[in-house]
């Protein structure tokens, strides 16, 4: 059939060759994927680290956060190694509850260190990452300013296991940023459950944030957190909210006034700032040199510190051998019938406790 197209010498709607597309896919992207992560010795992390080399301090970190039996004794080669050149910083934990502004603060804190041409690691402790599978704490993302400091290292908490194990890596970390030349670190935990005392068994100040206007200004003392802090301050003093915070701040220097002083010879002071706004920042980090100078003077410090690795020491002895037994193979299979005999009146808690320890041992 005639068609005009179909003459050569038609014109109209003819469709072009065109030139060939290139592939939606990059085919470096393959040969990128495939080369592998560079295996260092223990000996090149260490020197990597001492150099303040981040990466090599992330990949160590991840070391220490690992289960794996091949990474833990790398990690434990490591630090032993990194530790004769720890020690040397200032460990502040951080605790409030969530909305205190624990981010805001740490952001506007961090920066004023990082300002005065200090280093700045900020950690976490936050058990219940496991359950909700992500860490809320230590989120970059929370700290706008400090996640794009090249002098900030910031590492949210280590996700596995019980409190004491998470717990244990976040101290190993201690030691391998401050060898890295971090000479600030924040320790970082929710104002709920037991985590506050595991921060407080490794930092040299505890500072907890409140909040003004919520009715619980005096909450913490009911969990005896206020027993552990060596200051409170009182965030959000900015706006409408400044006469709430002083008030606040009068009534739980009161409130203070009723603890006995603690070992340290310190009366924790109360003070209010705005993390939000930067107001009140020089005054907590007053407080807070104020305080390490003091206990420096009078040999609290070295004495907190000798306390909490001696702590450490058997914590981890007796997380290792709580470990060892409960997986033991027999101890599992044993434990359900023993919990049955003792809820059935069968066997007394104790005997019961003692036939699975005889059990262990005489499988060892
Ligand atoms: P976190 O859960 O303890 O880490 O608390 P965030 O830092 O995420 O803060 C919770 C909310 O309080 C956010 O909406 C912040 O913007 C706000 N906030 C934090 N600090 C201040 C402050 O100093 N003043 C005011 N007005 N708001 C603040």
């Amino acid at each position: 059939m005639h068609h005009p197209e179909n003459d050569p010498s038609y014109l109209g709607l003819t469709v072009n060759k065109g030139v060939a597309q290139p592939p939606s896919i990059n085919p470096y992207l393959n040969l990128r994927r495939k080369r592998q992560r560079k295996e260092y010795s223990v000996q090149e992390f260490v020197e990597g680290i001492l150099s303040g080399n981040i990466a090599l301090l992330s990949q160590a970190v991840t070391l220490v956060e690992s289960s794996l039996p091949e990474h833990q004794e790398m990690a434990q080669a490591i630090i032993e190694q990194a530790l004769p050149y720890s020690g040397n910083s200032i460990r502040v934990g951080i605790t409030g509850v969530p909305g205190a502004g624990k981010s805001t603060s740490i952001d506007a804190f961090g920066m004023h260190l990082i300002g005065k041409g200090h280093k700045l690691a900020v950690l976490a402790i936050d058990p219940s990452s496991e359950r909700t599978k992500g860490s809320i704490l230590g989120d970059k993302t929370r700290m706008e300013k400090l996640s794009v400091e090249k002098n900030a290292f910031i590492r949210p908490s280590p996700s596995a296991g019980s409190l004491g194990g998470v717990a244990r890596k976040t101290r190993e970390t201690i030691v391998l940023c401050e060898a890295a030349g971090f000479d600030y670190i924040f320790v970082e935990t929710v104002g709920v459950g037991q985590s506050e005392t595991a921060v407080h068994s490794m930092v040299d100040f505890f500072l907890l944030i409140q909040l003004a206007g919520t009715g619980d200004e005096l909450q913490g003392i009911k969990r005896g957190i206020m027993e552990m802090a060596d200051g409170i301050v009182i965030n959000k003093a900015d706006g409408d909210n400044l006469e709430k915070a002083r008030m606040a701040q009068t009534q739980l220097r009161n409130a203070l006034h009723l603890f006995p002083l603690p070992e340290s010879g310190w009366s924790p002071e109360v003070l209010t700032y705005s993390g939000y706004y930067a107001l009140g920042i020089d005054q907590v980090w007053d407080m807070i040199h104020r305080y390490v100078s003091f206990v420096k003077e009078n040999g609290y410090f070295d004495i907190r510190r000798n306390k909490q690795s001696k702590f450490w020491m058997y914590e981890t002895i007796n997380e290792r051998l709580r470990n060892d037994f409960y997986k033991n193979a027999e101890i599992e299979k044993l434990m359900p019938q023993l919990e049955e005999d003792v809820l059935s009146a069968r066997k007394s808690s104790f005997m019961a406790a003692k036939e699975a320890l005889e059990r262990y041992y005489s499988t060892r």
